[in-house]
């Protein structure tokens, strides 16, 4: 497996204190991504389920407070049969594991049989921007939000809300995400930022991408009116 970066984090990528790795190769092309350098195939530091599982195990004295290891990227679930060894082994180990996904994966529901934590981002509510943006049909994302949805498992949305993209219309996004609903969902709205823009070597097309108070509100509100547990981390 290839990995680009890796490091310990908080509560902001699952429960707890936690190792997290950042697998190289992403399948969207989202123009706001913070980890440009992670989207291609090539590139990162080759280390082997071993090795991973035999670093996760030294650090275990680090996983306090209910923490872990998450895989993130990158989009993690493009490693497969890889990660799923990865995420057995640690299992085993009884290591909490998690995993950050963009949802398009046709394995996910099978990954998520070997991960205690599930973060998954919706970008968009709107087919054709979905595609515009992101360059992934919508359907990916939705047939696993409902599949998701249907088992009642945990189930952790992240929503990247970056103005001129998808804020304009926070009723619509609710909406859409409501349609399928699960008690074990949780909701957390992420407000744009510009961490990774130094580090496009193309042009950084997104431009006052920066959302206000007032248009997190009206979509925390908007989830909140139909049900939807929101959090934030
Ligand atoms: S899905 Fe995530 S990692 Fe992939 S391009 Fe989009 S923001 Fe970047």
């Amino acid at each position: 497996m290839r990995i680009f970066g890796k490091g310990f984090n908080f509560g902001q990528d699952g429960p707890g204190n936690r190792l997290v790795y950042h697998l190289q190769g992403c399948n969207m092309r989202c123009p706001w991504c913070s980890n440009p350098e992670g989207m291609s195939s090539p590139g990162g530091t080759e280390l082997s389920v071993d090795e991973i599982v035999r670093e996760c195990a030294r650090s275990r004295a680090m996983f306090f407070s209910g923490g872990g290891v998450t895989f993130t990227g990158g989009e993690a679930t493009l490693w497969g049969d890889e990660l799923i060894l990865l995420l057995t082994r640690l299992q085993e180990l009884g290591i909490h594991t998690a995993i950050e996904t963009n949802g398009t994966s046709p394995r996910l529901g099978e990954i998520a049989e070997h991960v205690d934590y599930l973060i998954m981002d919706i970008k968009h509510y709107d087919a054709v921007e979905h595609l515009r943006y992101t360059a992934v049909p919508i359907e990916a994302v939705r047939n696993n939000y409902e599949l998701l949805c249907r088992a009642k498992r945990q189930l952790h949305i992240r929503i990247p809300l970056i103005n001129g993209v998808n804020s304009d219309d926070p009723e619509a996004f609710a909406e859409y995400l409501a349609s399928y609903r699960s008690d074990s969902a949780v909701y957390e709205i992420l407000p744009y930022h510009e961490y990774g823009k130094d580090k496009w070597k193309t042009e950084y097309t997104v431009k006052n991408g920066f959302v206000s108070r007032e248009q997190v509100a009206a979509l925390e509100g908007a989830l909140k009116e139909r049900g939807l547990k929101t959090i934030t981390t």
